[in-house]
């Protein structure tokens, strides 16, 4: 057994901890990734990656069969999900062997073995192929070892019938019923992927409506898309437990406060993720958790164990790869010695449903209760001209200001690439902008971009292309 010394040691290869260690090495720092599984983590393995990959195939599927409008038909179109999901893989394996390949290209060590704490900043490395053990001892450990799916009891995921987001990712067959158990991100983006397959799509949400967490507006259009669609999505529904009848699935829920049954083929579990704290000698480090589990962190993402940090979902809310990669670069400058704090204004919240919602700062309702006097602009794209071409007129921008100087305080996007369009009003945020500089920069025409310009410009009462509402 090795004793190995290391400035920074990096525990979890996913979209927290890679970048991590591709800056430490740009920064000079000599640095250890360790990684048990495969690199990537749950983003690029099992989670926003192969998901995007089912869901704009979905998507065009979906849209070729409804193209009539348009003069265009495609006879029948047919799936072959076995190969659908060759090409997932395909997209998979690329991002994720070029992983690796930055870590070391960028000077720092990755390494492909259990990382276990001995004590705070002594780690013991085991490895798959019995080579013995080493131990690393580091002056910076880096904890990015993510989240796993919740259960629930009555639930136990066996991946056939029982999944969670993993198992249904893999299936090779797009079911004939599903059920799923949570209206949040997973349940809803993959629900939407197989009910453009044709699968019939029940939606349980425990609370009184989906997507508790985005704008209540653009949570009511995806809501509408899946009744639209054939699906049914019941509120204030709680599932208690199922049993086999026949070939049937049949799943027990408490419904308003009355029992009722669904008939199904598979479930699907998606009731939350949490974070990472077991199975690697936590308990060894002396770090303390939140009463929700999650590492307690500072600004510089600093655990209240000097030189021990946390980055990504084991680190807190919002759960997001893009959250994880900033926090990584972050800590990464903070261990090279520079003055880097953790002090974005806004992380862009975004679902990948039909339609699609893209939110990033404050909605109105959290303006408001975070005491400011709301001015809203909203632009529909069913009169933007582009997204008519495109044929995708549902949904919105909706632009939140301050009504004392019209400081932009939150965007939510619901609708056609709801997901690219964010990023305008990310800068506008990270900025300070007002509704003035969205108003005043000239936007390209014809694209959906001009429906952000349009919906500032409405906050403002300058809308064009829109009647801006009476004020006083
Ligand atoms: P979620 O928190 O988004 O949604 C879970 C939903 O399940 C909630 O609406 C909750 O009220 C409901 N619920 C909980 N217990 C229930 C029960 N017993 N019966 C019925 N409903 C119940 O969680 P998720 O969809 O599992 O996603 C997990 C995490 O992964 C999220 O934090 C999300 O940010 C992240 N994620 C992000 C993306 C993205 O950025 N596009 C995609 C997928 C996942």
């Amino acid at each position: 057994m090795a004793t190995i010394k290391k400035k920074a040691l990096i525990i979890g290869a996913g979209t927290g901890g890679y970048p991590c260690a591709i800056r430490l090495g740009q920064l000079g720092v000599d640095t250890m990734l360790v990684e048990k599984a495969k690199p990537g983590g749950v983003c690029l393995n099992w989670g926003c990656i192969p998901s995007k990959a089912l869901i704009s195939a979905t998507k065009l599927y979906h849209k070729a069969q409804h193209a009539e409008s348009m003069g265009l038909s495609f006879g029948s179109a047919k799936v072959d999900m076995g190969k659908m999901q060759v090409w997932k893989a395909g997209i998979v394996k690329k991002l994720t062997s070029g992983v690796q390949g930055l870590v070391k290209g960028n000077g720092a060590q990755y390494v492909t073995a259990t990382a276990r704490f001995l004590a705070p900043k002594r780690v013991q490395l085991d490895y798959a192929d019995g080579k013995p053990s080493d131990i690393v001892e580091a002056e910076h450990v880096v904890i990015a070892t993510g989240s796993l799916p919740i259960e629930i009891p009555g639930f136990k995921i066996d991946q056939k019938r029982i999944l969670d987001s993993t198992g249904a990712l893999e299936l090779d067959h797009a079911p004939r019923r599903m059920l799923c158990i949570g209206g949040g991100i997973i349940g809803l983006e993959l629900g939407q992927t197989f009910q453009r397959l044709g699968t019939e799509l029940i939606v349980l949400e425990g609370l009184g409506r989906i997507l508790g967490n985005v704008d209540a507006d653009c949570a009511k259009l995806v809501h509408k898309q899946i009744e639209k669609d054939g699906g049914k999505v019941l509120t204030n529904a709680r599932a208690i437990g199922w049993q086999e009848r026949g070939a049937d699935l049949i799943v027990r829920a408490e419904v308003d406060g009355r029992l009722q049954e669904f008939a199904t083929d598979v479930v699907l579990v998606a009731v939350g993720r949490r974070p990472v704290t077991h199975g690697f000698g936590f308990e060894k480090t002396g770090v303390k958790k939140s009463d929700r589990g999650f590492i307690i962190v500072d600004n510089r993402l600093q655990t209240n164990v000097p030189g021990i940090y946390a980055v990504g979902d084991v680190a807190g809310q919002p759960m997001l790869a893009h959250k994880a990669s900033h926090e990584g670069e972050v800590v990464a400058e903070v261990i090279a010695g520079k003055k880097a704090v953790n002090d974005a204004r806004q992380i862009p919240n975004v679902v990948f449903t039909e339609p699609e919602i893209a939110e990033s700062g404050l909605t109105a309702a959290q303006a408001k209760e975070e005491g400011f006097e709301v001015q809203v602009g909203k632009f529909p794209f069913s009169v933007s001209g582009r997204a008519m071409a495109i044929a995708e007129t549902t949904g919105f921008v909706k632009v939140v200001t301050d009504a004392k100087d019209a400081r932009v305080l939150g965007v939510q996007i619901c609708g056609p690439e709801a997901s690219d369009l964010i990023s305008e009003a990310g800068l506008a945020i990270e900025m300070g902008a007002f509704a003035e500089d969205l108003s005043l920069t000239v936007h390209p025409h014809p694209t959906l971009s001009e429906a952000v310009m349009e919906a500032a410009k409405q906050a403002i009462g300058e809308a064009i292309h829109i009647q801006n509402p009476k004020r006083r």
